[in-house]
């Protein structure tokens, strides 16, 4: 090397020596500016119009000094995105890290993969603990050790600009109560890259990532001397060289990648697609707070009810709040064969009032709805900067949703409006609408024919739905306490032998998700209306849940149990009142007839009544139903049994056959008063 090229070098590494320092310096300034930020939340986040002229003025100084303000303003734009990022960091003054010593985070690959790069990226202002990643061979893995508490975080890939989605981080969204807390936009910028000293001339294998190699055909169909050999990440391949020693294999990987390896870059910019981006979701098992200041996005996952055009309005809802959604996928329910989920994302943060009210209304043409999370909204350019001013929309009032009852069902004082009824699909059988749905079965499940001859009754009567307990909630243990799983799966044969959908109760949290896989809908018993781990995964199935009134609870305390199953999402509650206790003894429980109207005034979920927990005795739970009616439910649940006196539990209240005739010939030309069929 001459004398000359040295000293040039030196210099030039002195300089950026001085460079380094001085964004440091320039850092440090923006997290006092964050700090201050922090402390006064009435400051804006984020100001354009300063962003703006300290973008002139590099333009304006690159230019004097005969550089190219492009070049030097794409410099720049790196540092404000870095130093934005630093000052985040600072808006939530109150947390302290999660508690732990450093901050577990899971991704897919080795390390240098693409995943641990923007793992890293994200941290760097992230957290106020060391970043640990932790390499795991697949997604799932990641998933499990974040449920099993091994993890704060996973950070899984969700889309790229040219693969589109990634199906299996959806499945695990959906799979698991998870959320997502922050996102992340890596870049991808493949290179070629070779051991020190190889020429691409002469290598004869490129080994990457399928998907890599996918996105890198025109240049490797140039190559034709080289044939390709798929590797597990990207990172991998690069290493396997490394480990290898031969000059004539080359890896597809990131610059990144190849430098931290101290590989050469033979060739930059092999990829098909300039502008290849991947995003990643950071998931964690709750949800986080964010500042309203930020620039956000919410995440929603969605199930659909079935009526026409319930798409159209969901997205209505946001088209009428200016909310600009920012994707939309369809997965298919394997459990339900050409019916889809959506999940949508959309700017804004869930607690903007415009936000949540679009989300309410698109709630009323779902079967289940969860939040997933808000998080800020990364990658954004600073020529792109969005307007900082809330979002408001025209019938905005700036009232917060009441948080503590369902979304469909916000409680209304007596000066607001009567809420908007809601309609809950069970099976085919949809409650709150144009019918008047009757419930009818025995209290427990004994054996195959007493079902098949109840179904028969169920159905001739004109009853709709199909009821009988399985897991029984006895007051007594001597007495019978149900089949179980048995019960289950008899009740559901006779259902499905008589096309009526049925319904069961479940007593523990560890039985829903077998019962809901082959029951049309759960109900909850009066003696766990405030069961409330119970209710909380219910709130996370895609299944209608009955939830009885219980024995001393009063309304209030009702809709505040149904708001657990709502807040998990599953908005497709059934409220029953099922009588309660009171000092007259005449009744097995008080119906309180008065609950049924008082319920529809503060909520919009459908209301059905159960005369026979009630009544406890045969006689009375005609007038009790007839009353009902008239009263204005949507439906009724009622114990019948082909031969009462023979049942194992409740006989003195079952119907038989011909009183549920009768009865359903009374019922007619009650609903007829609310407009309404059987
Ligand atoms: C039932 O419906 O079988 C039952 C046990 O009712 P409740 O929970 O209302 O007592
Ligand atoms: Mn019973």
């Amino acid at each position: 090397m001459t004398q000359k090229l040295q000293t040039d070098r030196d210099a030039i590494d002195s300089i950026d020596q001085q460079i380094v320092a001085l964004i440091s310096q320039r850092i440090a300034s923006a997290r006092q500016i964050g700090s201050t930020k922090g402390k006064h939340t009435d400051l804006a986040i984020r100001d354009p119009k300063r962003e703006r002229e300290v973008y002139d003025r590099w333009a304006r100084i690159a230019e004097q000094n005969g550089l190219s303000g492009y070049y030097v303003g794409r410099v720049l734009r790196e540092i404000l995105s870095y130093s934005r990022r630093v000052q985040e960091g600072y808006l939530d003054q109150d947390a302290s890290g999660n508690g732990h010593p450093v901050t577990r985070v899971g991704y897919q690959g080795t390390v240098n993969s693409y995943s641990f790069l923007a793992a890293k990226k994200l941290f760097s202002h992230r957290e106020k603990t060391a970043l640990e990643p932790n390499s795991f061979r697949t997604f799932r893995a990641a998933i499990d050790a974040l449920v099993a508490g091994e993890l704060e975080y996973a950070l899984l890939p969700i889309e790229n600009t040219i693969a589109g989605s990634l199906n299996e981080t959806y499945e695990l969204l959906k799979e698991h109560d998870l959320a997502i807390v922050d996102e992340e936009i890596w870049p991808v910028e493949h290179c070629l890259a070779g051991l020190p000293g190889s020429n691409l001339n002469e290598i004869f294998t490129i080994r990457s990532h399928p998907v890599a190699l996918q996105q890198c055909q025109t240049f490797l169909a140039r190559a034709t001397w080289a044939s390709t050999e798929a590797f597990y990440d990207t990172a991998a391949a690069a290493e396997s060289l490394m480990a290898e020693g031969n000059k004539a294999v080359a890896a597809i990987c990131s610059e990144e990648c190849a430098h931290a390896l101290g590989l050469d870059v033979l060739q930059r910019g092999v990829a098909d697609q300039p502008h290849n981006q991947t995003r990643f979701v950071l998931i964690g098992r709750d949800p986080e707070p964010i500042d309203q200041r930020l620039s956000c996005k919410t995440s929603l996952r969605l199930a659909l009810n079935h009526r026409e055009g319930a798409l159209a309005e969901i997205l209505q809802s946001f088209a009428a709040r200016k909310l600009n959604l920012t994707k939309l996928e369809s997965r298919p329910k394997p459990e339900s064969p050409w019916e889809y989920e959506f999940y949508v994302d959309l700017v804004g943060h869930q607690d903007d009032p415009a936000v949540a009210e679009a989300i309410a209304d698109a709630r009323a043409h779902t079967n289940y709805l969860r939040i997933l999370g808000t998080y800020p909204r990364r990658g954004l350019e600073l020529d792109q900067i969005p307007s900082t001013a809330p979002v408001h929309t025209a019938n905005g009032n700036g009232d917060s949703p009441e948080s503590n009852v369902p979304m469909t069902a916000a409680v209304s004082t007596r000066e607001r409006k009567l809420p908007d009824r809601t309609t809950v699909q069970l099976g085919s059988v949809e409650f709150g609408g144009s019918r008047f749905v009757v419930i009818a079965g025995p209290c427990a499940v004994e054996n195959r024919r007493q079902m098949l001859d109840t179904a028969q009754i169920v159905r001739d009567a004109g009853a709709r739905v199909m009821r009988g307990g399985a897991y029984k909630p006895r007051t007594s243990h001597d007495s019978f306490q149900g089949l179980g799983w048995q019960g289950v799966e008899l009740l559901v044969e006779a259902g499905r032998a008589y096309e009526v959908p049925v319904v069961t109760e479940v007593l523990r949290t560890e039985d829903v998700d077998r019962v809901a896989a082959v029951a049309d809908a759960i109900q909850v018993g009066a003696r766990n209306m405030q069961n409330y781990a119970l209710l909380r995964t219910l709130g996370t199935i895609d299944r209608p849940i009955i939830l009885k009134r219980g024995l001393s609870a009063t309304i209030d305390e009702l809709l505040k149990a149904a708001a657990y199953i709502t807040a998990g999402g599953n908005n497709r509650v059934i409220l029953c009142e099922r009588g309660i206790r009171t000092f007259e003894t005449a009744t097995r429980s008080t119906l309180d007839v008065s609950s049924v109207p008082v319920l529809r005034h503060r909520t919009g979920l459908p209301v059905i009544v159960d005369p026979s927990h009630a009544a406890g005795e045969r006689h009375l739970v005609e007038p009790l139903a007839l009353a009902a009616a008239a009263v204005g439910a949507d439906g009724l649940l009622v114990e019948v049994h082909a031969n009462p006196e023979e049942a194992l539990c409740d006989g003195p209240q079952a119907m038989t056959a011909d009183d549920l005739k009768s009865l359903m010939a009374k019922l007619e030309p009650i609903v007829a008063t609310h407009g309404r069929t059987l």
